[in-house]
């Protein structure tokens, strides 16, 4: 098509915006349109009402420019004799845009022009050309910027900066908020010992405790929050951990390892290997010969049991059987007192230290004192003090784990709702084995006899 008239009387549209890319910074739109506005004084030009302004926003991404589009329509419908830009590179900045506005000029005959550097005309080759250089050159900073700003990132990243948001259990400026960090600790010895994220979203909801954004708990929101890193202090970058931040952790690393193992793809229930059906399987050994117990339906009382299986050619004897039910609902409460033992235990062991640490703590004051009442000289008051120091050091701080702040009857409540594979981590996490003896001549073989299961148990 031919080129349209370009004389005093023709009209033009200017198109102006703001980008966040930092090559161009500082040309604010009012800025743009004075510019424009000059140049088509300057040649005679009549300048559209509407305004044709993007805000803030980069060309480079496939981001949404509605005043673009608005441009390019009219243009099609030949609503606009001339366009005005203040530079070219601010109406495409990536190639591939450019090549759509040469075929977009070439069809309407309108040509831009530019206020920094002058008639861009993209009905002829040069012309044609010389937009290619710039838009290519444009291209080429924004993606200089992009790789400056990917640097920085990952400068952040390797030197464990907070990455600036609020999430729950942190301000926005990376404080510690006591209430959300109860919860958070609370949310995680839960879910290590298997507790659903369903179950324990209700549990929260119907306590009253709110999200970080009032909501409602869900499975989903819990999960996010352990499946974090950040909660542990640990710094990601691009999915992986990049760093230990500079921020406060709110549980233990190790928390967090078994917490997004726990999570990962394919471990859904926290089991290698498909659902387990048999809660004892395994874990009940045959004292005789001692191999691994197996599910069975007892041949005379028609009882679900676990037994020695005995398969021809192995060590198995095949002598010894129990009945599943009765086995399976004593072991449960044998771990669920076990574990309230362990958690006294661990506050025990705390106290013990906190009052060894306090202890020592009192002894360096009192010779803080007798330094300062001239009872003893500069150098013994130093030689004591750094003696005191050592043993407050050489204590060993007790680690609080997360099985370790489970009571049973946090489980107990729990236990029936608890997938099999669960209620199996409950129990390998208090026995070792149970060595099952051989039934009592003076018992029957319809009742369940306690005295022979001998648990090993676990530390
Ligand atoms: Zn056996």
């Amino acid at each position: 098509m031919e080129p349209r008239k370009e004389g005093a009387d023709a009209r033009a549209a200017i198109y102006t915006r703001v980008s966040k890319d930092l090559t161009l910074e500082g040309l604010a739109v009012g800025r743009q349109l004075k510019d424009c506005l000059a140049l088509a004084r300057r040649k005679g030009w009549r300048v559209l009402d509407e305004k044709f302004e993007d805000n803030d926003i980069s060309a480079a991404g496939g981001k949404h420019r509605p005043a673009y589009l608005r441009l390019r329509a009219l243009m099609e419908a030949g609503g606009v004799d001339v366009v005005v830009v203040y530079s070219a590179d601010r109406l495409h900045r990536n190639p591939r845009e450019l090549e759509d506005w040469i075929d977009l000029a070439s069809a309407t005959g309108i040509n831009i022009h530019s206020a920094t550097n002058g008639h861009i005309d993209l009905s002829n080759p040069d012309g044609r050309t010389m937009a290619r250089v710039v838009t290519a050159f444009a291209a080429g900073e924004v993606e200089k910027t992009k790789m400056r700003i990917l640097r920085k990132h990952l400068e952040l990243a390797e030197a464990g900066a907070w990455p600036g948001q609020k999430c729950y259990g942190y301000t926005a400026d990376a404080q510690i908020i006591p209430e959300e960090a109860a919860v958070i600790r609370e949310l995680a010895a839960r879910v290590l010992h298997g507790e659903g994220l369903n179950a324990i979203a209700r549990d929260l909801g119907a306590r009253g405790i709110p999200t970080a954004r009032g909501a409602s708990w869900r499975a989903a929101s819990i999960r996010n929050i352990l499946m974090s890193p950040r909660i542990a202090g640990l710094r990601v970058h691009r999915g992986k951990v990049s760093a230990k931040g500079q921020w406060s952790a709110i549980v233990s690393e190790e928390t967090s390892l078994m917490l997004r193992n726990r999570f990962a793809p394919g471990r859904a229930t926290g089991q290698i290997g498909g659902p387990r059906k048999h809660l004892l399987t395994g874990l009940l050994v045959c004292s005789k010969c001692g191999t691994g117990m197996v599910k069975c339906v007892n041949g005379k009382s028609k009882k679900e049991s676990y037994r020695c299986p005995r398969n021809v050619g192995a060590a198995a004897c095949g002598g010894t059987t129990i009945v599943a039910a009765e086995t399976k609902a004593w072991l449960a409460e044998a771990a669920f007192q076990f574990q309230d033992a362990r958690v006294v235990g661990q506050t025990e062991a705390t106290s013990e230290w906190l009052e060894q640490t306090g202890a020592l703590d009192a002894r360096l004051e009192e010779i803080a004192a007798d330094y300062a009442v001239g009872a003893i000289g500069r150098s013994e008051w130093q030689a004591a003090r750094a003696a005191i120091e050592r043993a407050k050091s050489a204590l060993p701080v007790p680690i609080v784990r997360p099985r370790e702040l489970t009571t049973g009857a946090m489980l107990r409540s729990t236990w029936d709702s608890m997938a099999v594979s669960v209620q199996r981590a409950v129990l390998d996490d208090v026995f070792v084995k149970v060595v099952v003896m051989p039934r009592r001549q003076a018992t029957g073989a319809k009742s369940f006899d306690a005295r022979r299961l001998v648990p090993e148990w676990k530390q």
